[in-house]
């Protein structure tokens, strides 16, 4: 069973902070399809289309029939535990760091056999004794995961979840599970704003700070958010450079998650309104309003990413899908989303050696005032908040929450261009 992780202690400010090592990540062209699909929280072996093989590890031709016709499927990771070994010794430098590590080999039910990291939660297979009855066989349930340099592992976890499982130091590895570690909210009037931040409180967050980029207004939730003894409102105007500065000398080296949540979002095309002002509204917060955050904040978590159980860990920017392609009802704001989720890649790109994950939320429309004149499905802001939070959780660097921006992102990925056109045509 996994003991819970308690609170660490104070750091001394006096000791070095430790640079971070990563795991070792080349990987073939091919290999990367399996972390294509870790980045969405999926496990995904290639099948080959001629003869049904399932194969590991990923190769151009089926190991069977030498078909080149393979396509990656996801799996249900069910399999046995065949044997396992513990590192006491490695040439790496981030394993070095984190001995003893725990390797298995899992025949999966589906065929192949892999090697995985083994969640401590899984027993160790009994010896098998010549002449004895043979031992009972050890089940695991393998899943694919993204490690701290971004690249797909497979890990193997008990049947049966328990309590603290979460709390597993090489778990913990791969996500940046949001118990005990410091989060910065960048908007807290808005409904998701809200629910986000009361879902990181239930998530364990040891401390959230909830941007405000007008301090004197009494909005409406606030009060309830402000009452959770875990937050803290701060002054956050991500139109000023001079504010997102203030801010992260106070705080920034304190931060282990950033969420920027904030957004300006107007619902009009080029034709419909007269005049830039709006535009650039638009992009003064969703576009340049990440790039001021990423300038200030971005530098200190980089630098704080090995710095002990609950160091720096995430980044995460709530896009939306009409990034993908513009929404000619709202224009201008998919324009905005457009340029944040290319900057957001370059971030992700930069953040990637410290290894920081940067997440990417694209959410469909949202239940607020913006999209009121929308027909539903809409996604609640809770619902939101909690897909953000077991992002977290679960290590997963690309999100598209809602039927609709599933069903977006579906049809975005068969054809970007006939989806352009049923966009154009109000379909
Ligand atoms: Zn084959």
């Amino acid at each position: 069973m996994t003991m819970p992780l308690m609170k660490p202690r104070k750091k001394n400010p006096v000791l070095r902070t430790r640079q971070m090592n990563l795991p070792p990540f080349a990987r073939g062209r091919t290999a990367l399809g399996m972390t294509a699909a870790a980045a969405e929280g999926r496990f995904e072996l290639q099948v080959c289309q001629r003869c049904a093989a399932v194969q590991y590890p990923p190769r151009d031709a089926c190991h069977r029939c030498l078909s080149a016709q393979l396509r990656w499927t996801a799996q249900d990771g069910a399999g046995e535990l065949i044997s396992e070994t513990v590192l006491h010794h490695s040439n790496d430098p981030f394993y070095r760091e984190r001995l003893p590590w725990r390797l298995g080999l899992v025949r999966l039910d589906a065929g192949p056999t892999v090697i995985v990291h083994l969640h401590g939660d899984v027993l160790s297979p009994p010896p098998s004794i010549a002449g004895a009855a043979p031992a009972p066989t050890v089940r695991v349930h393998v899943g694919a995961r993204l490690d701290r340099a971004g690249a797909a592992v497979l890990i193997g976890f008990a049947p049966e979840e328990s309590e603290h499982m979460a709390d597993d130091k090489m778990l913990r590895e791969m996500t940046s599970d949001p118990k005990f570690r410091k989060i910065l909210v960048t908007d807290g009037k808005t409904e998701v704003g809200q629910a986000l931040v009361k879902a990181l409180v239930k998530a364990g967050a040891d401390i959230v700070w909830v941007g405000h980029a007008e301090p004197w207004k009494k909005l409406p939730g606030l009060d309830d958010i402000t009452a959770l003894p875990q937050v803290t409102l701060v002054p956050l105007d991500l139109t000023n450079g001079r504010s997102v500065s203030e801010l992260a000398g106070e705080i920034g080296g304190k931060v282990d998650i950033v969420v920027n949540n904030a957004e300006v979002h107007r619902a009009f095309g080029i034709a419909a309104r007269r005049g830039t002002d709006a535009a650039k509204a638009e992009m003064d917060i969703n576009y340049f309003g990440l790039l001021r955050l990423a300038q200030e904040f971005g530098p200190a978590l980089k630098g704080r990413s090995a710095d002990g159980e609950t160091h720096a860990a995430a980044w995460v920017n709530v896009l939306s899908v009409y990034a993908l392609s513009n929404y000619p009802p709202h224009g201008t704001f998919s324009a905005s989303k457009a340029a944040a989720y290319s900057l957001a890649q370059c971030l992700r790109a930069e953040m990637r050696p410290s290894g920081i994950r940067v997440i990417n939320i694209f959410p469909g429309p949202i239940e607020d005032e913006w999209n009121q004149n929308l027909p539903p499905p809409k996604v609640a802001p809770t619902a939101l908040a909690t897909s953000i939070v077991k992002a977290l959780k679960q290590g997963i660097e690309d999100v598209y929450p809602g039927d609709v921006a599933q069903e977006w992102v579906e049809r975005w990925r068969e054809n970007p261009k006939v989806l352009e056109r049923e966009l154009a045509s109000g379909s």
